[in-house]
């Protein structure tokens, strides 16, 4: 049995990035957090595709130890998503969101993954996520990503969700807009008090803040020298973040702090190639430098 459960989406992405145009790549919440997760730890898939989804890029996920058996292949088309980047790839716009199979998908979690130790609630419908947790019982750590679409269209039901979450890792603009608030700490307060336990601001190339046990932890992004497309970055940051937990066993605060450097080096090499091109290639033994890379640059002396 997997220790982790995750559930997004598994998509058709058409990226307009500065290096050209790539139409339906394959892309999604759950592909990117799995791939990320599956560096550390097994983990089991929940989703759905069309028929036209390629059937090697299952294969390949499970090579990667996933479980694929909960992504349901349904009549229909995969869900599409298409974005433009700006040059300087710090902001993009949503061009198209086709739900496709999507929009009548009821999860159905496999009879094997109803115990989880960790829940991944990719960025989905709320009521897909809130059923994810209504059919896993037993004691587990739940983690949640959203997105604008989803807080634009279902504030109420992502409050319900928020409710269950252990911890909420958002991006900082949906976290301004979830929130009502600008100043960081004022953000941090009032997403912890719609109930999860702990919150993690994603900044993009500037890092990431955890707010957590009423104490703060901030990892820096890793400085590139060349982005080619940020896409999944921050379900690969998720995914990496549950991977080391599940993987360490433990969900204490300095577990928690690990893991936002373990999944911030992950999600560093997501935005190094298009699509899950850097996530598939990447060895062992070059995420273990980049994460000896972080140690050195938030290492310092009181002295
Ligand atoms: P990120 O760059 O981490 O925000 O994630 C981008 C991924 O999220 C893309 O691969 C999309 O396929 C997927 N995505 C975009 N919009 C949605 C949505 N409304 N629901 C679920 N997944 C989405």
């Amino acid at each position: 049995m997997s220790s982790i459960l995750i559930v997004g989406s598994v998509a058709f992405d058409t990226l307009h990035l500065p290096s050209g145009s790539y139409p339906r790549v394959v892309g999604g919440s759950a592909v990117y957090a799995g791939l990320a997760a599956s560096r550390f730890s097994k983990a089991g898939l929940v989703g759905v595709v069309g028929k036209d989804f390629p059937k090697d890029m299952l294969e390949r996920l499970s090579a990667r130890g996933l479980d694929v058996s909960g992504i349901e292949i349904a009549d229909g088309e995969s869900f599409h998503w298409e974005g433009r980047y700006t040059d300087d790839l710090l902001h993009r716009t949503t061009l198209a969101t086709d739900l496709n199979v999507l929009a009548t998908f009821a999860p159905k979690i496999p009879d094997s993954q109803k115990t989880p130790r960790f829940v991944m609630l990719g960025n989905l419908a709320p009521e897909v996520q809130l059923s994810v947790l209504d059919q896993t019982t037993g004691p587990r750590f739940v983690v949640a990503d959203t997105m604008n679409f989803w807080i634009d269209a279902k504030r109420p039901e992502l409050c319900e969700v928020l409710k269950r979450v252990d911890l909420l890792v958002i991006n900082e603009e949906e976290a301004w807009q979830l929130s009502g608030e600008r100043n960081i700490g004022r953000v941090a307060a009032s997403l912890l008090a719609l109930g999860p336990k702990g919150v993690v601001v994603k900044r993009g190339e500037y890092g990431a803040m955890l707010f957590h046990e009423g104490r703060v932890f901030s990892a820096p992004g890793f400085p590139l020298d060349v982005v080619v497309d940020p896409t999944g970055a921050g379900d690969a940051f998720a995914g990496g973040l549950v991977g080391y937990l599940a993987k360490r066993g433990d969900t204490s605060h300095e577990a928690l702090r690990a893991a936002v450097i373990h999944g911030s080096a992950i999600a560093s090499f997501c935005v190094q190639g298009v699509s899950t091109e850097s996530l598939e290639s990447l060895t062992d033994e070059v995420l273990a430098r980049r994460i000896e890379g972080f140690d050195d640059i938030v290492r310092f002396r009181r002295d």
